[in-house]
């Protein structure tokens, strides 16, 4: 009987996929104590199942992280970059898989998760050039045959704890540029679409990326907890919503760690009267309900400045009917579904909530047809609450759906004080044909981001990427230069050198061995 079960269970086990963590250079073998399902958000079928980490797995992936650190933070910049290069053009020739398999667990559209592995592979890129990012400075004979240089090192075992909504990008925020600085890396991903992270964890294996320098935890709050007190990780890479944002940074600041940790968003799209209406409601629709408006730089409140804001709202009504919402897998589709159902029924809930607060509901998405969707799939189609105020909870909180709210603001003095009365300041937006009031729009909006005519201003990877206020806890921002301060500590050395000396003829043409 017992056998009878144990192979029901297995059978069962092998009809679905099954995620766990990859420690050390390859799939943990353990059994987890712990699982969580994995959903297909357009049929609304569990498809899987994740092995949530209990603290004792988390141990073991910060030693074998701890191991390697002694021997990759030794690692010339020369091969750190060939491995680096070869992982760069590895994930380019599995960019599909990489995306269909975030399609089959986020829901996105195909092109959308193809553009996700496109900038997330911009990282990639950026830090192929780390014998370059982490050059220091030096200065020769600051005192009589004194000299000094600066030079940057790395931190040792580092975490990056990542939402769901972006399961391949926003890891690849984090571990490409942490790697190429010599640190080891600990990636905690969402529980919801876990299995990018398996699949760039076993490029980077076939890059030759020695064992234990990337690993994968999978898991919920246990995991996440023992992550931000574990005294073997040096700093953690945190980004999700506000609450946990704040709750990872307090814990792990408190534990002696460097913490970075991103938070949530209300991004808003100021449109001044002299606008060009067309490309405005053409990139409020994009903006809005790409991805299903779950993108942390999705815009979630636009902000009409009279008198535009009738003309505005019609214009975005007529361009919403046309739009295709579908399986991510449908070519025809531009929308996908919400990733839970559980969180399509909370963003919906404020389209109830916005009309008892007072808001007109412009679009109902409910009501919108979905081409070739399961019925229980976590459909939402796209909705505008429109004259939304600013103590409405459909403006005061992140809805993270396709719920787009519209205000009215009577000056373009009182849109930028609404924008800066908001606790978020992650991205913003102004569309204008004024140069001098788009000018004035960036020296005054307190955001980390901001966009003059292009709604969604995601920094390149030679950028950093980050907001303000409640978006950001930490000093520093994810890649660009601020990522390679975060995953480095400075070090300056004065040296005296009485004596000068060489070190004998050497007529081979010098190369990096
Ligand atoms: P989330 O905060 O629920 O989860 C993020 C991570 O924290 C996940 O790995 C999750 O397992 C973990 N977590 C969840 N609850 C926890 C708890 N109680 N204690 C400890 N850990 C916990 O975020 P999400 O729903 O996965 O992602 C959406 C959110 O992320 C939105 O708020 C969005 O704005 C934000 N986000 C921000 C950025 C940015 O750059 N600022 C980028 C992407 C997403």
């Amino acid at each position: 009987m017992g056998k009878q079960t144990s192979d029901a269970r297995s059978a069962e086990k092998r009809a679905i996929k099954h995620c766990s963590h990859w420690i050390g250079g390859k799939p943990w073998d353990g059994e987890a104590e712990r699982h969580g399902d994995i959903y297909d958000p357009a049929t609304g079928q569990v498809t899987g199942q994740v092995d949530f980490a209990a603290p004792a797995e988390v141990d073991l992936a910060v030693s074998a992280a701890a191991d390697a650190f002694r021997e990759w933070s030794r690692v010339s910049l020369a091969k750190r970059a060939t491995v680096l290069f070869a992982f760069r053009e590895l994930v380019r020739t599995h960019a599909d898989e990489l995306a269909s398999l975030i399609t089959s667990e986020h829901g996105k559209v195909a092109a959308d998760a193809a553009g996700e592995v496109a900038r997330g592979l911009e990282v990639v890129e950026f830090a192929c050039g780390i014998p370059h990012l982490l050059k220091g400075g030096y200065s020769e004979n600051v005192s009589t045959n004194v000299d000094s240089y600066s030079i940057r090192q790395p931190v040792g075992v580092v975490a990056g704890i990542t939402p769901f909504n972006f399961p391949a990008m926003v890891p690849m925020w984090m571990f490409p540029l942490a790697i190429a600085c010599g640190n080891t890396f600990v990636l905690k991903p969402s529980e919801k679409d876990p299995s990018a992270s398996l699949l760039l964890a076993s490029l980077w294996a076939e890059a030759g990326l020695p064992d234990g320098v990337f690993n994968v935890v999978h898991g919920d709050k246990v995991a996440v907890d023992a992550v931000a007190r574990h005294p073997g990780i040096a700093a953690v890479s945190f980004v999700g919503s506000t609450p946990i944002a704040r709750y990872v940074y307090e814990t792990g600041t408190s534990h002696g760690k460097r913490v970075q940790a991103l938070g949530g968003a209300k991004n808003h799209m100021v449109v001044l009267p002299d606008a060009d209406l067309d490309l405005a409601a053409d990139m409020a629709v994009s903006a809005g309900f790409g991805s299903a408006g779950e993108r942390c730089m999705a815009i979630s409140a636009v902000v009409a400045v009279d008198p535009i804001g009738d003309d505005l709202v019609g214009r975005i009504r007529e361009r919403i009917s046309g739009l295709r919402v579908g399986p991510g897998t449908d070519e025809r589709a531009e929308m996908g579904p919400l990733v839970t159902g559980p969180h399509r029924d909370r963003v919906a809930s404020y389209l109830d909530s916005g009309v008892r607060e007072g808001a007109t509901l412009a679009v109902d998405g409910r009501a919108h047809p979905v081409i070739g969707g399961a019925a229980e799939g976590f459909w939402l189609g796209p909705s505008v609450l429109d004259h939304v105020t600013p103590s409405m909870s459909c403006y005061t909180d992140e809805i993270f759906g396709p719920v787009l709210s519209v205000l009215r603001a009577p000056s373009y003095s009182s849109a930028v004080d609404l924008v800066n009365s908001n606790p978020y300041g992650n991205g913003v937006a102004i569309f204008t044909c004024d140069g001098g009031a788009a000018r004035r729009f960036v020296s005054e909006v307190q955001a980390g981001m901001v966009g003059v005519n292009v709604p969604i201003p995601v920094p390149m990877a030679y950028y950093s990427f980050g907001g303000w206020k409640a978006s950001l806890f930490g000093d520093t921002h994810v890649h660009g230069t601020e990522g390679i301060h975060f995953y480095t500590r400075g070090k300056v050395v004065t040296s005296r050198w009485l004596d000068p000396s060489h070190g004998g003829i050497n007529l081979g043409f010098p190369v990096n061995a």
